[in-house]
């Protein structure tokens, strides 16, 4: 009989140069757990995804609760059911009055697709403009998207009249025109290693983008379900997106993603040809119903209000020559070194001593911070002094 890792090698795909090989046998809140006693904190969330911890109470029971119900029947207009009906309505209320509605996918990339597909139909426009070092996904379309060329190279060609400008370049939104359907953003850029807009970037953005009748669209897909401190990230600046993307944390462990506008702008998927987007999956009752458990605890457990003093427990304690510098909003956060060997070999020895942490797509020499919010200060000092022994030692 071979073993779970034994199978794993020989049948499961990898795209990885470093696989980890980490065995876990179970997961609860901060923890996970392997075959033979280990425990290790996790500081990832599986990226973003595990914001309310690993198996929730109130997420496990919503699951249970839909399983006695029904699975999957189907979603887009034929038959009604209450899961996405009411996690609808639950994520428009946490949204400005207007972006109200809601279409679910599978997965973060099937929610930037969709979000592209309806910026092109609303607008009768094909240019899509997005950023360097930008992740928005890995199929063909949202490939196209991302800032990184290494990334794409080998699969050219891909999505004609797709470009890409700079970051928090003022001078670059120039380049924004009245033949842009649409402008994706990451709110906070995620596997750039965290980057935050300067200030007034967002803004001058959102002015650029109206001007010109290009549609807005923030992908929040990182960045969401209160992973920087509010429930949606462009809260803590001065724009409305005018199409959000949403996946990974939202449901609770569940894969579930969403494209969210205004019912005007949604509407245009409705003409002719009749079916602007489908899917079979999106919107699946028992993700639903474990997605609108996340939200509810998100709200009703107070741990937005903690994520504030929780990022700065973890930076008074993350304090080193070594550590060049430290970027976040919220718990999304990035601590950065000299190089990635220096990193790598960090993290390595963090594992071993019971810490997990990691590096990030396109900024592989910055440390990966995401825990569960639900983290305890407690828990957060434990880590931090692991993560310290294990960078006093590989650092000298
Ligand atoms: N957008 C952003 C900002 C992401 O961070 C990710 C995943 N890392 C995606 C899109 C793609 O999501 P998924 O892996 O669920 O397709």
């Amino acid at each position: 009989m071979l073993s779970p890792r034994q199978l794993f090698l020989q049948h499961q795909a990898q795209t990885t140069d470093f696989p980890l090989l980490l065995e876990v046998e179970k997961a609860e809140g901060v923890f996970m757990y392997g075959p033979n006693g280990e425990r290790y904190l996790d500081l990832i969330s599986g990226i973003g995804v595990s914001n309310v911890g690993h198996r929730h109470p109130r997420v496990l029971q919503a699951i249970h609760d839909q399983l006695d119900k029904y699975l999957h029947l189907m979603v887009y207009g034929e038959i009604v059911q209450a899961p996405p009906a009411q996690l609808a309505h639950a994520l428009a209320q946490t949204l400005p009055a207007g972006l109200d509605n809601v279409y679910f996918v599978s997965s973060g990339s099937e929610a930037v697709e969709g979000a592209c597909k309806l910026a092109k139909r609303y607008t009768g426009r094909t240019e899509l403009i997005a950023f360097d070092k930008a992740y928005h996904g890995s199929t063909q379309g949202s490939l196209s998207l991302n800032g990184s060329e290494s990334f794409k190279r080998a699969f050219r060609p891909l999505l004609p009249d797709v470009r890409h400008i700079r970051h928090n370049s003022f001078p670059d939104l120039a380049l924004i025109t009245s033949r842009t359907a649409a402008v994706i953003l990451e709110t906070v850029q995620g596997e750039a290693g965290v980057r935050i807009p300067a200030p007034g970037y967002l803004e001058a953005l959102r002015a650029r983008c109206t001007q010109v009748g290009a549609l807005l669209i923030l992908d929040e897909i990182q960045s969401g379900f209160g992973r920087t401190g509010t429930f949606w990230a462009f809260e803590q600046f001065n724009v409305v997106p005018d199409i959000l993307t949403c996946a990974k944390g939202m449901g609770g462990g569940m894969p579930i993603g969403a494209f969210i506008s205004r019912q005007e702008v949604m509407h245009s998927l409705k003409n002719d040809p009749m079916l602007g987007h489908i899917t079979t999956f999106g919107g699946h009752p028992v993700s639903c119903a474990a997605s609108l458990a996340t939200l509810r605890v998100l709200q009703e457990e107070n741990l937005l209000g903690q994520v504030p003093a929780k990022a700065e427990a973890f930076k008074k304690r993350l304090v080193h020559p070594a550590i060049k510098e430290i970027r976040h909003l919220g718990l999304m956060m990035a601590v950065e070194f000299n190089s990635f060997e220096t990193l790598k070999a960090i993290i390595d020895n963090a594992i071993l001593k019971g810490v997990l942490t990691d590096w990030f797509l396109f900024c592989d020499h910055s440390m990966r911070i995401a825990p569960p919010l639900t983290i305890t200060f407690p828990e957060i000092e434990e880590a931090c002094a692991l993560i310290m022994a294990a960078i006093s030692e590989e650092v000298r």
